[in-house]
């Protein structure tokens, strides 16, 4: 366990969390809404702290981030717990541990012990380990992925300050609620962001996600403003996002922030609790990638179904292919370090 920065004292050893935009108020002996955040005798306490359940290397554009150092690969954690409660998260396993763990042990005193048993069972991943493997494997970045980063901030922010000081850079994979005192502590060592943008309606994320569209949409702008390098993705799932209206409604926002911010329309497939909804045709994915671009946006990209069309970057201004990839590899890239198109010296939004 490891005591959090991001908390208010309240009355009778109450805690306010200030890691997301729930803001939960957490009574003694209780975890908030993500099950990893813990009130300890007046003081809250990271369970995940150094524990990732999940450690990989993986293609950056795994996140997916398509304009932040094409074809590196990234060190990329997650630990345990989730902010959110998308009936369709294809790491359902972990993020919603915690959930399943309340579920079959109802007793407070009782769950919390079994989170921390589950917990303890994962490998020691400090962040001196982290940054030390990074440095002797030559990895330029790390992602905090997987599950959402905002509910492990106190171990993400001390692995990323770490990070920058031996010139490592960092990556979020986030559901875009984070709190604005996360954000604000976090953005000088925060290098590039992938935001999901999973809907634009607050029923949809209110029935399917068990959240709130507004604090994503303010995030994306929040991000954008403080200078990260922002990628956004929208999971097109059959029959509840993928109307012409909403995928408008999306892309001109996104536009309303920066035409320059890449938008990755991906391919849903059946997990957790939509096993009953069928994949996503390749067909919705290229009408969304239409209307990305009809809205004005300059990078659209589809996903999750390798070689189809929308996977490579092409100038906005002379139409020439840049970057050329198949599924989450890069296969050739023609932007040097300039960011600049070498036909016609357009510059292209990104970090090269
Ligand atoms: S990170 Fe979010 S969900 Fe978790 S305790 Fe804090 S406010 Fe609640």
């Amino acid at each position: 366990m490891h005591k959090c920065i991001l908390y208010k004292k309240g009355k009778e050893k109450s805690v306010q969390c200030e890691a997301c935009s729930w803001y939960c108020k957490i009574p003694e002996g209780r975890t908030g809404i993500c099950g990893v955040r813990l009130n300890e005798g007046g003081n809250l306490y990271l369970l995940v702290y150094g524990k990732p359940v999940s450690v990989h290397l993986d293609n950056i554009e795994k996140k997916p981030l398509f304009h932040f150092m094409p074809g590196t690969k990234i060190f990329s954690l997650g630990t345990i717990g989730c902010n959110f409660r998308c009936a369709f998260c294809q790491n359902w396993d972990i993020s919603q541990a915690p959930v399943i763990i309340k579920s079959e042990y109802p007793e407070a005193k009782k769950h919390i012990e079994m989170i921390k048993k589950a917990v303890d069972a994962c490998e020691d991943w400090p962040p001196e380990k982290i940054v030390n493997y990074c440095l002797e494997n030559k990895i330029p970045s790390i992602a905090y992925t997987y599950n959402e980063p905002a509910i492990f901030f106190e171990y993400a922010y001390d692995t990323a300050r770490l990070a920058h000081k031996n010139g490592i850079k960092n990556v979020y994979v986030s559901n875009g609620y984070e709190s604005k005192e996360n954000l604000e502590k976090f953005h000088e060592y925060m290098d590039a962001i992938n935001i999901d943008i999973k809907g634009f309606t607050e029923e949809f994320y209110a029935n399917i996600c068990g959240a709130r569209l507004a604090p994503v949409l303010e995030n994306v702008k929040r991000c954008h403003k403080l200078g990260i390098w922002v990628e956004t993705t929208t999971l097109l799932i059959p029959g509840k996002n993928d109307s012409d209206k909403e995928i408008t409604q999306i892309a001109e926002f996104i536009k309303s922030v920066s035409p320059d911010i890449p938008w990755h329309v991906t391919a849903f497939y059946p997990a957790y609790k939509m096993l009953d909804t069928p994949p996503t045709p390749a067909n919705t994915l290229l009408r969304a990638y239409n209307i990305g671009k009809k809205a004005g946006l300059k990078y659209v990209y589809t996903g999750n179904i390798p070689g189809l069309e929308g996977e490579n970057t092409s100038c906005p201004r002379c139409d020439t292919v840049l970057v050329e990839r198949y599924g989450l590899s890069c296969e050739a890239n023609k932007i040097k370090g300039d960011g600049k198109c070498p036909v016609c010296k357009e510059k292209i939004a990104g970090i090269w």
